[in-house]
């Protein structure tokens, strides 16, 4: 903008690439991957029918199933949010909210997401200190998917603070994004992941 100075605006434009890189594979995993669950779901609620072509579901579930694959699979997207995961690059946006009084029920999920915050930061401590690059990669889906859960958390928690009707959506989103969190960082610091370490045993 006019007036600012050239380091400020540069600044803020790589803040803003930094961020976008994050959330354009975040988008595209996790919107993707709730597309094949839903598809999923709603062909089991039709049972045999639904496997037929009579219904649309049965072309909706196909055609869902191409989209965590094509123009970059779920484990790329996952790969391309690693870095930006890992580098914490949202803190700035989560300390804000932090630092947001959240009033009357939604003070309860906003302590929520403080929560599932914590969770990241000690899981991802456990994964930095152990410096080692395997376990990096295979622990980066729960890393990067506790990292959605906070930022998601926070878009719907502010949606139920200017409009009350969203408070239903927020509080059973945020409620069932804790316990998954909690599983995802006991999956890490139980190194759930080391049987990959071991694979000739397992497949004898
Ligand atoms: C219907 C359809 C339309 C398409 N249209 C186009 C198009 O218009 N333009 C175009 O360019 N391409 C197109 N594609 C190709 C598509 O982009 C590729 O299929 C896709 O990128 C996956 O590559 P691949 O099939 O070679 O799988 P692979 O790369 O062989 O992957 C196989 C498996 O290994 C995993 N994997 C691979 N590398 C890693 C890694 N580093 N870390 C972790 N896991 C990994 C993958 O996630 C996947 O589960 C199309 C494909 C289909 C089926």
């Amino acid at each position: 903008a006019e007036g600012k100075p050239f380091n400020e605006q540069d600044a803020r434009f790589k803040e803003a690439s930094r961020i976008a890189s994050l959330l354009t594979p975040l988008a595209k995993y996790l919107l993707s991957e709730s597309a094949n669950q839903i598809c999923y779901d709603a062909l089991q609620i039709h049972g045999g029918a639904g496997y037929m072509k009579e219904f649309n579901i049965e072309r909706l579930a196909r055609d869902a199933r191409i989209t965590n694959i094509y123009e970059g699979t779920s484990q790329l997207q996952i790969v391309a949010a690693t870095g930006g995961t890992i580098n914490d690059v949202l803190a700035g946006y989560f300390n804000e909210k932090e630092e947001h009084v959240y009033k009357g029920i939604l003070e309860k999920l906003a302590d929520y997401l403080t929560e599932i915050r914590q969770l990241f930061l000690e899981s991802l401590k456990y994964v930095l200190d152990k410096q080692d690059k395997y376990f990096q990669d295979v622990a980066a889906r729960e890393l990067v998917e506790i990292y959605s859960f906070i930022y998601t958390g926070y878009l719907l928690l502010d949606e139920a603070e200017i409009e009350s009707r969203k408070f239903f959506i927020a509080n059973r989103y945020i409620i069932s994004a804790l316990a998954k969190a909690r599983r995802h960082a006991d999956a890490i610091k139980n190194e759930q992941f080391s049987d990959l370490l071991h694979t000739d045993e397992i497949l004898i």
